[in-house]
């Protein structure tokens, strides 16, 4: 019983992947209806000449824009439609049409955790939007704009695991994460007696959770409670977050003229009421109510 159990819950994750959730006979998923989601006004006559970034997409005609496909309420694709939509996907939005773009026109691309930095480097995409943690490392390598959300690192757990309580817990454990990500580097500083094991994403790591290949999947919140939302009698969340995660706009580094746009951008959205409407049917589905978001991050010229 058990295992059919657990079988039917790896194919609902995977059917929930594939069909872009919601479909008949899964387990009623709460993602965000196209209908609901807030319009964002098109800056006219918007002009950015001093960033080399802005002005590459000002003749292409439309952005190029870094996420993820696989984080439910953040950034989710529907392989049906190719239609990308979360949190971070209304963020993306709101930026692009602060600076002059339609948002409608933008052309997403999923990259994974460990290759965003070279994604901006070589200018595969303009910037980058996705559960991405602005931190003084990757600030030598990028630009960020933002924070426009804070998270915090957890633990994702089989509903039947008694001993994993937080990350004290951990030792011997084995513990998924992806490659890249500041909650696998936390973890293999922090609690090196954990085994930790690395996928280029967190979906693949929640799939090894529900087959007890790996004790526990830990990334941000955030992150966690969208897999949870989809299998709820199977998957849990425990412990209380073990880090400050400030989410920024990925931006390639040296072009300040762009990253503090968009600093102006998310203020202006988050002044004007956008943010929190977006959030309301995103990531607020997830069941927890629109947080403060904290203060931008204005850093000097770098
Ligand atoms: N926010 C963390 C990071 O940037 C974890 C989530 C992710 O990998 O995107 O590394």
């Amino acid at each position: 019983m058990m295992r059919t159990t657990r079988v039917l819950a790896v194919l609902t994750l995977a059917a929930l992947a594939a069909a872009g959730c919601g479909k008949e006979g899964s387990p009623p998923t709460k993602g965000p209806k196209p209908e609901d989601l807030p319009k964002y006004q098109v800056a006219q006559g918007f002009q950015l000449t001093d960033s080399g970034t802005w002005n590459k997409a000002k003749r292409r005609g439309h952005l190029v824009v870094g996420a993820k496909e696989d984080q439910p309420y953040l950034g989710e694709k529907d392989p049906a439609t190719g239609t990308y939509s979360g949190f971070d996907i209304e963020i993306a939005k709101m930026m692009s049409a602060s600076l002059g773009f339609d948002p409608k026109s933008i052309e997403f691309k999923t990259i994974a955790s460990a290759n965003r930095e070279t994604a901006l480097q070589n200018g595969q995409i303009d910037y980058y939007v996705g559960t991405y943690t602005i931190n003084d490392n990757r600030k030598k390598l990028v630009g960020f704009g933002g924070p426009y959300y804070m998270a915090g690192q957890g633990l994702l757990v089989n509903k039947d695991n008694d001993d994993i309580h937080g990350p004290g817990d951990l030792n011997g454990k084995k513990v998924c994460s992806a490659a890249g990500s500041t909650p696998y580097q936390r973890i293999q500083a922090d609690y090196p007696k954990a085994i930790l094991v690395a996928y280029d994403t967190y979906s693949i790591c929640v799939d090894n959770l529900l087959t007890y290949q790996v004790d526990a999947v830990t990334t941000d919140d955030t992150i966690l409670m969208g897999y949870a939302a989809k299998v709820p009698d199977e998957l849990k969340l425990v412990g209380k977050p073990f880090s400050k995660e400030p989410y920024g706009i990925g931006v390639p580094k040296g072009d300040n003229t762009l990253r503090f746009a968009l600093d102006d951008a998310i203020e202006a959205h988050e002044k004007n009421g956008d943010w929190k409407k977006a959030y309301d049917v995103t990531l607020g589905l997830s069941g927890v109510p629109a947080p403060t978001p904290p203060a931008i991050d204005r850093y000097p010229a770098s």
